[in-house]
């Protein structure tokens, strides 16, 4: 089973919950990690099961990092609020950084995490 991963800004997780409701039927089939709130949040508000990892601000992002470097994840999904400030900035760069070193299909917006999900991963 092909791994995506979730992450959503706090400005941004009502448009992910949204995601992920519409697209339960497609997002259902690949074994889902998520930083620590929005994994939650998704689990409680849509039922899908989600490996949760830390939360992003105390190293989520660099955990999920991680699985990307090691060629453990298929996409990744990541709706940036690029209105707000973000104390662990370095930590969305790093995790950005490493999708497009690796190759990995990196959505930031439901225009493009639904390209994604419909695609060929
Ligand atoms: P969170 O982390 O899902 O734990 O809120 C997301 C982030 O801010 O990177």
């Amino acid at each position: 089973m092909k791994t995506i991963a979730l992450i959503a800004h706090d400005g941004k997780k009502p448009e992910m919950i949204e995601f992920v409701r519409q697209y339960k039927h497609v997002l259902k089939k690949f074994h889902l990690v998520g930083t620590g709130t929005t994994g939650g949040l998704i689990r409680e508000e849509v039922g899908l099961e989600v490996e949760q990892m830390l939360s992003g601000p105390i190293g989520g992002d660099v955990q999920i990092a991680a699985r990307v470097v090691e060629g453990k994840i298929s996409a990744v999904i990541f709706f940036v609020d690029q209105l707000e400030r973000h104390p662990h900035d370095p930590d969305i760069q790093t995790l950005l950084r490493l999708c497009n070193v690796h190759n990995v299909p990196l959505a930031t917006n439901p225009a493009t995490a639904r390209l994604i999900i419909y695609g060929d991963l």
